[in-house]
């Protein structure tokens, strides 16, 4: 992919400034490659350049792609998009994490797949209309039912505020989360994309998803044609 080593330099010097601002060590800050409506070539290029961690939307999609990529040794692979329970099986056999747990019945469809996964739970900040997640006051009763699945492994919480071509807009939604995050105890904290991964990072991400800054623009009308 053209250009892909340099803007993956570009991005890794973002985060390196960021950290350094908030004095955090940048190590703790996992770069996840967003790879959605992109071929499976840019998961293997960016693989060749050292990236270990990507992150899909759809099962459905990925699925597509994975005989492509199941050889690459220590790759790991994020779910990142809305899940429904129905699709839940086919999730757990697909990815290593799942971000987007938002229901009790998801987490209990997930556990019953008998396979190993670490999830992060992901909380909807915002009243912005269609976006998942669970409201932060079923936080509490989420996180219970997680820690009584024994496959599940609970790693933190993700967020994904409103769009904004502000990369200041987020920053109460990243706070609110990180704040979540420390009153139970979590330690990972998913957020942060393209335009905002500083604030992201001055408020405590540990996981930063990144597709437009890598990978360049998206084809936004094959991910609705696909997936309707
Ligand atoms: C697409 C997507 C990203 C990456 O967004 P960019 O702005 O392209 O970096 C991150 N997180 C989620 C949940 C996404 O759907």
């Amino acid at each position: 992919m053209d250009g892909l080593a340099e803007r993956l330099t570009a991005v890794r010097a973002r985060i390196e400034r960021a950290s350094e601002r908030a004095r955090r060590d940048p190590a703790r800050i996992l770069l996840l490659a967003v790879t959605k409506i992109f071929p499976a070539e840019a998961i293997q290029d960016a693989y060749a350049l050292g990236l270990r961690e990507f992150g899909e939307n759809y099962v459905q999609e990925f699925e597509g792609k994975a005989p492509a990529v199941s050889g690459l040794a220590g790759a790991r692979f994020h779910l990142i998009g809305h899940l429904q329970s129905n699709k839940a099986a086919k999730a757990a056999e697909l990815f290593q994490v799942v971000q987007t747990v938002d229901s009790a019945k998801l987490a209990r469809r997930l556990n019953e797949a008998g396979r190993a996964l670490d999830v992060m739970l992901e909380v909807k900040l915002s009243e912005e209309e269609s976006k998942s997640g669970a409201d932060p006051g079923g936080v509490p009763a989420l996180i219970e039912a997680v820690r009584a699945c024994p496959n599940l492994r609970l790693r933190g919480l993700m967020t994904m505020p409103p769009w904004s071509e502000d990369p200041e807009a987020p920053r109460g939604f990243f706070r609110s989360l990180r704040e979540l995050a420390e009153t139970h105890g979590l330690a990972e904290l998913s957020m942060g994309m393209s335009n905002d991964l500083e604030t992201a990072i001055e408020e405590g991400s540990t996981c930063v998803r990144v597709g437009t800054a890598l990978f360049g623009k998206r084809r936004k009308q094959l991910a609705t044609d696909e997936h309707r």
